[in-house]
């Protein structure tokens, strides 16, 4: 997978050089690509940013220096076809909250374009016209206001990253966590066995895969509707075991 990222703090992408992900670009499972915007401007102040049309607090970012970067990315242009578009992704606490489902549909792309905002966010118009050279997607890692869109970046390569067929040596790992089948992780213990007059729970010790199988399932369960009820309000009916049903 090819990815992109524009920012005018290009040193924050540094922690993509580090542990999986830094491991699977090196292995060449990903390529990642970051750009300063401060490059795609033309005067002496290097300057990405201005006052609000309308008035009011805080600067806006330019259109000018954002469409001259996006036009440079390879595989954006206005003839493609829309399903070969690059997929762009503006962080923003006005889009859609990311998730493991979306996270595992960017998974299946090959190219990621992502424009990290600062200030006030990015003009308008940018990500209008953006939308005739790529597939873009306002996402917000939450609801809560950051200061740029780098830290939501690096969540989000992370998430989608992991997916990647190879990423993650053993892939068994991925399919049991949170999140994976609507529900949280069970808890998980390691040596020593008691720790801190601690016993770890006896099921656990008892050898009995079918019996570790269905306390680890009745554990989700109990965390989830502790932790997270919507989750629980939101699973398909379909999805449950008839043991599921009794707890
Ligand atoms: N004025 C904007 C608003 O109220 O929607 C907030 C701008 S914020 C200070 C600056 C940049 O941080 C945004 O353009 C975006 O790139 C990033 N950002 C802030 N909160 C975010 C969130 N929850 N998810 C993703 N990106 C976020």
């Amino acid at each position: 997978m090819r990815i992109d990222v524009v920012s005018i703090f290009p040193e924050y992408l540094a922690a993509l050089d580090l542990s999986l992900i830094g491991k699977a670009r090196r292995d060449g499972l990903l390529d990642v690509n970051v750009h300063d915007l401060r490059e795609y401007t033309h005067d002496r102040h290097r300057t990405v940013d201005d006052t609000p049309y309308g008035g009011g607090a805080g600067m806006v970012m330019k259109a000018e220096p954002w469409s001259e970067v996006l036009n440079g990315i390879r595989g954006a242009r206005e003839s493609a076809a829309p399903d070969e578009r690059p997929v762009l992704i503006v962080p923003s606490p006005a889009g859609a909250v990311f998730n493991q489902k979306m996270a595992h549909d960017l998974a299946e792309e090959e190219h990621l374009v992502f424009a990290c905002g600062r200030y006030e966010g990015i003009d308008e118009r940018v990500v209008e016209w953006a939308g005739e050279r790529f597939d873009v997607r306002p996402v917000s890692l939450g609801d809560y206001v950051l200061n740029g869109g780098e830290v939501a970046v690096l969540a989000m390569v992370e998430a989608v990253g992991r997916l990647i067929p190879g990423v993650v040596g053993n892939p068994e790992s991925l399919v049991e966590e949170s999140h994976s089948d609507g529900l949280l992780e069970y808890p998980v213990y390691t040596k020593p066995s008691e720790w801190n007059e601690r016993p770890i729970p006896e099921v656990l010790l008892s050898g009995n895969h079918a019996r570790i199988a269905r306390w680890r399932r009745d554990e989700q369960f109990r965390r989830t509707a502790q932790r997270r009820p919507d989750l629980i309000a939101a699973l398909e009916p379909a999805a449950l075991d008839k043991d599921d049903r009794e707890v």
